[in-house]
């Protein structure tokens, strides 16, 4: 892991007047960039080849370097070029994943907005859950042992990208008949987990150490591709229908009863300071936890993401909430670009940045 210091080191060499915000073209690269202009910084966009048009078209990037592949992101001469620009990297999904959290750590130089020791925490099944049992969040009962199943679960594989390949079962039996269909090796690992019923909620958080405060800016509800499709027609398929997949294809705009936002802002809160615990300075600017509400008004939470999450797309001009907290059209990706420019002002970008 490059340490803290290092990444301080190469900010200290900064032009602090000519910040560039930069991020890869995909997941919430447009807002990110908007968000970058809105608050009066240079942006950057890195585009796989192909994908230009889409940057160019809505005329929203001040500057476009086009990559072959994104791993050529962690080159020296690439990572040099962003340096020379006073760069900083907002990381988001896509990032993650096309980087990898690991490559991430050990060779991406250029500052990043957010703490980036969190990718550690956020991309380990066990210590994710140990973060968020710590903050006393109710997460669904996991299955050690498939003869223990008791009730219909979800497995969960680690190669099964965006919720597809992941398999229902509601006995032993079923789980081993589904499970050979996969001819996995032993060495595959999965978790099995409790499939909570109820609605789902996708809260989007940003916490600010500059003022240390946590704001919920917006709230989505994930489409998914072919559960979301199968539930139209269940009557008609019964038990013909195919094994769901849970695919990500869109994202619909949400508001929860206004007597659950207490605890959705309590979540968060918790979710900060055991993350303050767990690896210091903890979690800084926007994340997400993934919840289903069940029917006592209970949020059970499967997972968390410890960046911006694409269902803020939704709300590039503001969400009903982000509208009660500032007065303008607040996006996640404007509100990171905010929280740039404040710690720009009181001298102390290391706060956000690493
Ligand atoms: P994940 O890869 O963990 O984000 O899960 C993908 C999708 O599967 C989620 O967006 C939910 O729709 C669904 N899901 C995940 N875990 C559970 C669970 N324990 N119970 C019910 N649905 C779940």
């Amino acid at each position: 892991m490059i340490h803290r210091e290092e990444i301080q080191h190469i900010l200290d060499g900064y032009d602090r007047e000519h910040i560039t915000v930069a991020t890869i073209g995909s997941h919430t690269a447009l807002q990110i960039l908007k968000g970058a202009r809105d608050e009066g910084f240079k942006n950057l966009v890195i585009c796989k080849k192909g994908t230009e048009e889409v940057y160019r078209q809505f005329g929203l990037a001040d500057e476009l370097l086009t990559v072959e592949n994104f791993k050529q992101v962690l080159g020296k001469s690439f990572q040099e070029q962003l340096i020379e620009r006073n760069a900083v990297l907002i990381p988001h999904g896509s990032f993650v994943e096309y980087l990898s959290p690991v490559r991430i750590e050990n060779e991406l130089f250029v500052p990043m907005f957010g703490n980036r020791a969190v990718l550690d925490w956020e991309s380990d099944r066990k210590k994710e859950r140990e973060w968020l049992e710590r903050a006393e969040l109710r997460l669904p009962v996991e299955f050690k042992d498939p003869a223990d199943i008791d009730r219909l679960v979800m497995v969960k594989f680690p190669g099964a990208k965006g919720g597809r390949g992941y398999i229902l079962a509601s006995n032993p039996d079923e789980f081993e008949q589904k499970h050979k269909k996969l001819n996995l090796s032993d060495k595959d690992e999965f978790t099995i987990q409790e499939y909570v019923i109820g609605t789902r909620f996708y809260p989007h958080y940003f916490y600010s150490p500059l003022t240390d405060r946590l704001e919920l800016l917006s709230m989505d509800i994930r489409y998914e591709s072919n559960i979301d499709g199968i539930s139209r027609l269940s009557y008609i398929l019964r038990d013909r229908h195919p094994e769901p997949s849970f695919v990500v294809t869109g994202n619909l705009p949400v508001v929860v009863r206004e007597s659950l936002l207490p605890r959705i802002l309590e979540m968060g809160q918790k979710v900060i300071e055991t993350s303050q615990e767990l690896f210091s300075p903890g979690l800084i600017g926007p994340f997400c936890i993934e919840t289903i509400c069940t029917e006592d008004l209970e949020f059970i939470v499967f997972e968390i993401s410890a960046r911006i999450v694409a269902g803020t797309n939704l709300y590039i001009n503001g969400s009903p909430y982000s509208q009660l907290l500032y007065d303008e059209p607040m996006s996640t990706g404007r509100r990171i670009s905010r929280e740039i420019k404040a710690a720009l002002k009181e001298d102390s970008l290391d706060k956000v940045v690493y």
